[in-house]
């Protein structure tokens, strides 16, 4: 296929969801990923957990189920979670969600990021409309008469109507198409790792704020029941990332477990530890005719939010709406008035989000008693008054609480 309808550029979980979702549109899709994807089923390997994980919202779930891979993703390894627990580690307040208050099953589900994209693989490879190309970079893009040359690395070159960016925060679409971004930079890595904790972790997902450093521990659960497992995603300054990285496995071990308050006992991290650069930014613009950024291409948010696949899933499936709707219509897929809907429908939804952390974030970083005294009572307050806590959760989880809409739904951004 050297001309497809639409090429997707990059086989992360955003990407790999657009094509799922298309593959039954009659549209011929290329997808096309620099590394190789991860092939079903995903080998767990000797390491208890892979290190990359990811804390999917029930919205994501619907979104996945569509995708056709939510039901091998469950049955390979997913864990529910029924609590959210937040606090200060600088101060008492504290708030807790629970999937109880909001009559669901569980507030979402951590997964490993390649057993999802092992699932999403499948999914696609199995569909005649839908090619992957793997091993080859988007080089460079060129205007013709039918829309888009792309050459790919290794002399290929493919002609397309429509290209979208799911290349991640470093975009090459992006950069190709000329869409100017905002960022910055927090100073900050997150610190990465597995860990086993004495106690249980009772299926709550739990976070620490404090100063500019916060850590989230999120529950796993391995095959055999043994419910000791944590993902460890520890944002701190790079002087303290550095430190930290430098520990041995002991220090390390001690200084996770004090950061943590003893709440689970002692904490033993069971893998090594990885480490990510953290940085805001998004695009001014989703779209320019022809080319539309989905995922981390088009924003990508600091993770204490947990937020950045579940917002990459909500573009797939708004696009992939869109870009089906323009066809029922007879609009070619790379037509703007589609993309512009695409646009309309996610920026703003992302924006909000975003500033939302972006506030707590810093709230949580400054250092005054007064704003401390204010936090405080803050997260005590929304932790007792149900509408401001609805609607926390509502962002959080993607479902609309019973107290806004009768019964608990997914909100109103889930296509
Ligand atoms: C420490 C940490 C913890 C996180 N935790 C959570 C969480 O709990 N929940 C959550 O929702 N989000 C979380 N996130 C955010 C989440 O990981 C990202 O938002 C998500 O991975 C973005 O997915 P994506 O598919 O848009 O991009 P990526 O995952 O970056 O995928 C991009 C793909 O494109 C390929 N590619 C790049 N350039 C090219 C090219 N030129 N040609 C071909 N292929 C190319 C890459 O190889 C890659 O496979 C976390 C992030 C971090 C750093």
């Amino acid at each position: 296929m050297t001309q497809p309808d639409v090429t997707i550029v990059g086989g992360g979980l955003v990407g790999l969801s657009l094509a799922a979702l298309l593959r039954e549109s009659g549209l011929h899709i290329a997808l096309l990923e620099s590394d190789t994807l991860p092939r079903w089923p995903a080998p767990l390997g000797d390491r208890p957990f892979a290190p990359r994980v990811s804390a999917l919202s029930p919205a994501s779930q619907r979104i996945l189920h569509r995708c056709g891979a939510w039901e091998g993703i469950t049955a390979r390894r997913a864990t529910p979670y029924r609590h959210m627990h937040v606090w200060d580690g600088e101060g008492t307040g504290s708030i807790h969600f629970s999937a109880a208050e909001l009559r669901v099953h569980e507030l979402g589900h951590i997964v490993e990021n390649d057993v999802v994209r092992s699932a999403l693989t499948r999914c696609i490879e199995s569909a005649p409309n839908i090619q992957v190309i793997e091993g080859a970079r988007l080089d460079r893009a060129a205007p013709e008469a039918r829309g888009l040359r792309l050459h790919l690395t290794g002399a290929k070159s493919l002609s397309t109507q429509l290209l979208v960016g799911a290349d991640g925060a470093r975009s090459r679409v992006r950069d190709l198409a000329g869409m100017r971004i905002r960022q910055w930079s927090y100073g900050q890595r997150a610190i990465v790792t597995t860990v086993r904790t004495d106690e249980p972790h009772s299926e709550t997902a739990w976070q620490r704020f404090e100063a500019g450093a916060p850590l989230a521990l999120l529950p796993l659960t391995a095959a055999s029941g043994d419910d000791h497992f944590a993902s460890v995603v520890w944002s701190l300054p790079d002087n303290r990332a550095d430190a930290a990285l430098a520990l041995g496995d002991d220090e390390f071990d001690q200084s996770l477990s004090g950061a943590f308050e003893y709440r689970l006992g002692r904490i033993r991290a069971v893998d090594r530890r990885y480490s990510f650069p953290l940085q805001q930014c998004h695009a001014l613009r989703y779209v320019v005719p022809r080319v539309a950024l989905i995922g981390d291409a088009a924003h990508s948010i600091h993770p204490l939010a947990g937020q950045g696949v579940n917002l990459g899933l909500l573009d797939a499936a708004v696009l992939a709406e869109e870009i089906l709707q323009g066809q029922a219509r007879g609009l070619a897929p790379g037509a703007l008035a589609a993309l512009q809907r695409y646009q309309r429908r996610r920026q703003s939804h992302n924006l909000s989000l975003m500033a939302a952390m972006e506030g707590l974030y810093r709230t949580f970083g400054l250092e005054s008693l007064p704003l401390q005294w204010l936090r405080n009572r803050g997260l005590d307050l929304v932790d007792q008054w149900s509408p401001l806590k609805n609607w926390l959760s509502a962002q959080a989880t993607g479902l609309q609480p019973p107290a806004m809409g009768g019964s608990t739904k997914i909100a109103h951004q889930d296509p």
